[in-house]
């Protein structure tokens, strides 16, 4: 499942230099994933990094975006190709 922040984002930017894949970047009001380069950090780390530093905890599960392990490596996978 990709992630998704949401609007109670700060626009403090640590997520962004911590994501793997450059799937992060600033939006028109705050920042924003894309979803086709979210991994959920799958293929770089156990965890989602941009989860672990974000200090308002606004980053969840995609629920437009539902995808298990071995999708969330198929797209790694291809990222890194
Ligand atoms: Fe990037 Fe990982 Fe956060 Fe997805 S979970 S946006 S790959 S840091
Ligand atoms: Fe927004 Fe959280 Fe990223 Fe800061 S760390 S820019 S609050 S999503």
């Amino acid at each position: 499942m990709a992630l998704l922040i949401t609007e109670e984002c700060i626009n403090c930017d640590v997520c962004e230099p911590q994501c793997p894949n450059d799937a992060i970047t600033m939006g028109e009001e705050y920042y924003i994933i894309d979803p086709e380069k979210c991994t959920e950090c799958v293929g770089h780390h156990d965890t989602p990094q941009c989860m672990q530093v974000c200090p308002v905890d606004c980053i969840e599960p995609d629920p437009q975006w539902k995808e298990d392990a071995d999708q969330l490596m198929e797209k790694y996978k291809r990222l890194t190709a």
